[in-house]
């Protein structure tokens, strides 16, 4: 990341200074730089940003700014429940870490309310903590029930933020946004941010904005070059759990977030690193939201060092010590992979992602490839290889302990490991004795992959 404009300089107003000062952020990055200008000269824009390059700041920190800008006095605002300002988040996870950003930010402003709006908790609470309150973040369901039942009203709304909106789509939400854009019609702003501009997420912005100024810092085909992404072949679902004990005895790892594919697994997983030892806790879309939130926020203070998740928790979990995460269970679609391992390399700094296949997964592993359109390495560890031959990879020397020092700079992640000798690389799109992978990094000339056949679970039910 070049990292060279101040806050300052982008012209915000001085308690938003001194609370990007207080949280230790010196300079914009750069999603922050190009949509804090586009936000506060007006307009509608649509953003594609990568997750954890900054972009709830981005968009908060011009909205704040604008909420100041009309109460310059910081008078208190009256009881009413009629937000200016709208941020849509997809999960309940993702919008706790959005108020919690922008409770952080409007920490030195006067007059400045945040509420959250979300399913699955109280609704009296809801309903006395959005009176008054000038931002609200809200899932969509929540908000429209508290619309209809007139507790909220959507017609003071000056700007709407619809986050992550490819995640919006995939999770069915498109009438709801819909009608909570219907409702919030005499609004001059909208912003949205998706990870990409698929013409689905292109369909809603059409439907939502007007003549939108379209600002693109990220793509699925970026690189992570902070998140050293490693794939292990493993025959079994006990074989995985031999490789899963091995890197979590790496000691580098703070903390972990090992996704499960489904609910079930994110269970049994929990329980199974539970008798080995290890301080592991399930999280899943099943569970009380009272429970979410705990197990959270023990991630959080680091008394939980192994989350095990469905995807709920592959978005909005903005963790620093989280340094290593691991795919024990593949995710249904080829995006969420981009997602699950942004829970790593937080803020600058690097991370370890490791996933799990096994060989029936192929196809799935093949999708993820051409979604990011960079090959993921396959390596061994000594002791625990595949030993289905069609994947045996050519065997180098290596103790086969973790990577400690991965992710140097600018190198890909395989070539630094190969260096130290710790572990084994395989190009699983080569044939035995074919072509390596080119420089273009376009998996497009692999063997076709048969299989794709069900794994027998229980299919991702966050
Ligand atoms: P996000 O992409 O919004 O989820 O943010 C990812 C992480 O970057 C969060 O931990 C933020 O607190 C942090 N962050 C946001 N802006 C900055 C900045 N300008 N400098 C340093 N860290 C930042």
């Amino acid at each position: 990341m070049t990292m060279t404009i101040s806050f300052k300089e982008l012209g915000l107003a001085q308690p938003l200074l001194q609370a990007t000062e207080a949280l230790g952020y010196t300079h914009a990055t750069p999603v922050q730089e190009k949509v804090i200008p586009a936000a506060l000269s007006g307009g509608d824009w649509m953003v594609s940003s990568q997750t954890g390059s900054g972009k709830t700041a981005a968009f908060l920190l011009p909205l704040l700014n604008q909420l100041m800008a009309a109460n310059p006095n910081g008078k208190p605002v009256p009881g009413r429940a009629e937000p200016q300002v709208l941020v849509l988040c997809p999960t309940r996870e993702l919008a706790q870490q959005v108020s919690a950003d922008a409770i952080n930010l409007v920490k030195f402003s006067r007059g400045i309310r945040i509420a959250t709006i979300m399913g699955g908790m109280p609704y009296g609470k809801q309903i006395s903590q959005i009176k008054g309150a000038n931002l609200v973040v809200a899932t969509p369901g929540r908000l429209l029930d508290l619309s209809n039942s007139r507790a909220i009203r959507l017609d003071k709304v000056k700007c709407l933020i619809v986050d992550e909106a490819d995640r919006m789509l995939d999770l069915g939400f498109q009438d709801d946004i819909e009608a909570i854009h219907e409702l919030s019609s005499q609004r001059n702003q909208t912003l949205m941010f998706s990870a990409t501009f698929a013409p689905r997420i292109m369909q809603l912005a059409t439907s939502l904005m007007n003549n939108p100024g379209r600002i693109e810092l990220a793509s699925a085909q970026d690189k992570h070059e902070n998140i050293a992404q490693t794939l292990h072949w493993a025959d079994s679902v006990a074989h995985k759990h031999k490789l899963l004990s091995h890197w979590l005895s790496d000691p580098t790892l703070e903390q972990a977030v090992v996704f499960a594919s489904t609910q079930v697994d994110s269970e049994t997983i929990a329980d199974s690193l539970r008798a080995d030892g290890h301080e592991a806790t399930a999280l899943h879309g099943a569970m009380p939201q009272a429970v979410r939130n705990r197990r959270l926020q023990s991630l959080r203070k680091g008394q939980t060092r192994i989350l095990v998740a469905t995807d709920v928790a592959a978005r909005g979990i903005d963790v620093p010590t989280i340094t290593h995460v691991i795919n024990f269970g593949l995710p249904m679609k080829a995006e969420d992979y981009v997602h699950r391992i942004g829970r790593t390399g937080r803020a600058g700094r690097s991370g370890v992602a490791i996933t799990l296949a096994e060989h029936r997964d192929r196809s799935k592993i093949r999708a993820i490839e051409q979604y990011t359109q960079q090959p993921l390495q396959a390596e061994v560890i000594p002791g625990l290889e595949p030993q289905e031959k069609s994947r045996k990879p050519s065997h180098r020397p290596g103790s086969g302990r973790p990577g400690r020092s991965y992710g140097g700079k600018g190198a890909s992640n395989a070539s630094n490991r190969q260096g130290e000798g710790k572990t084994f690389k395989q190009n699983h799109f080569a044939k035995p004795s074919g072509p390596k992978f080119g420089g273009s990094g376009k998996p497009s000339s692999g063997p076709k992959f048969g299989g794709g056949k069900s794994s027998g679970h229980k299919r991702s039910f966050a």
